[in-house]
């Protein structure tokens, strides 16, 4: 199996135990592990591919149980480094009366964005086969050199790039920043997955159609993905186009399900990138990954709720 290495952001959600209540009401929380490319990593490794994580965590009892729930998952975790001053990321995050979060961070600054382009890993990175990331981490140096160190050594190692931006507007002093910063590195990835929100976002239109999503095209991109949530999501490459339907599920919590589906489609494809010029193919990996996002919705939490393969088989079949 090739290495997919994940990169970015690795924190606690603190989720209210009542949900539609404000954080100053709830009665308390949960810890809930999270971070985008940490549940990218642990996505694959249920499915049974292999995953590392590259990050910082707080050198504390947070960073460590995060470390730990990492390997217990059977993720490489050689690329992770502890800081010594800045404690491990937390989020609170408010769950609203329609379903939809809202995130307070407590990161002023956190672990994670003092990691430095210096302690990365780089044989680790020089190994892989897939390189992932989202967008957080460009928000603040040193974490933005780190990444932008990351990407290119992954690209000269010959590594697919696959980005998530994972839109976190809280986190930028503007939205103009956001969509500049998000977009500033658009044209060096293979791979971009958005959510509906996400092309929304980013094209400045509310129209969720081919048009908007083929705006967001560059000429190296290998295949672009937009996920509509229990509209299933559709796909975009040189050659073809089309839509892959979601499966019924009575969803609770649809946190981390575009992780579930990276993690699934990243997993399939990283021992033979042929899939992304074969359309049948990739229309059933797509639905393997459209699966594996709608298991993910069917419990709370993101990490508990990444499914095994079959878990995955078994939705399919029936
Ligand atoms: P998040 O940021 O919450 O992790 P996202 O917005 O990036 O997720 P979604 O579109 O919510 O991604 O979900 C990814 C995929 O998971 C969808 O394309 C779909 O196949 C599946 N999925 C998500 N929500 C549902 C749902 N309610 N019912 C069925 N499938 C779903």
């Amino acid at each position: 199996n090739g290495l997919i290495v994940s990169f970015g952001e690795m924190l606690i959600d603190f989720v209210p135990t009542t949900s539609g209540v404000s954080l100053a009401e709830a009665p308390g929380f949960l810890k809930a592990p999270g971070g985008a490319p940490a549940n990218v990593a642990i996505a694959v490794s249920r499915l049974g591919g292999k995953a590392a994580f590259v990050g910082k965590l707080g050198d504390d009892e947070f960073g460590h149980m995060l470390a730990g729930i990492l390997k217990e998952n059977g993720v490489v975790a050689d690329g992770i480094t502890f800081d010594q001053g800045a404690r491990t990321a937390l989020a609170f995050v408010t769950l609203r009366a329609d379903g939809e979060r809202e995130f307070m961070f407590y990161r002023n600054p956190s672990a994670d964005m003092l990691l430095k382009p210096e302690e990365l890993n780089l044989e680790l990175i020089r190994s892989a086969k897939v390189f992932h990331y989202g967008s957080i981490s460009l928000i603040v140096e040193p974490c933005r050199s780190a990444h932008l160190k990351a990407m290119e050594v992954a690209k000269d190692a010959g590594c697919l790039l696959s980005y998530d931006p994972n839109l976190r507007l809280p986190l930028w002093s503007s939205a103009d920043e956001a969509r500049k910063q998000i977009l500033s590195i658009w044209e060096k990835a293979d791979l971009i997955k958005v959510s509906d929100v996400e092309l929304e976002f980013l094209t400045g239109s509310d129209k969720i159609d081919d048009a908007s999503a083929l705006s967001l095209w560059h000429p190296n991109l290998k295949l672009l993905l937009v996920t509509l949530g229990e509209n299933g999501s559709r796909y975009y490459t040189k050659n073809f186009h089309g839509s892959v339907d979601a499966f019924h599920v009575k969803a609770v919590d649809t946190t981390g399900a575009g992780d579930s589906f990276v993690g699934a489609l990243l997993s399939k494809i990283v021992d033979d990138q042929s899939i992304l010029e074969d359309e049948p193919r990739l229309r059933e990996v797509l639905k393997f990954a459209n699966a594996c996002g709608a298991i993910t919705t069917t419990k709370k939490g993101a990490i508990p709720a990444l499914p095994k393969e079959e878990d995955v088989l078994s939705l399919i079949k029936a």
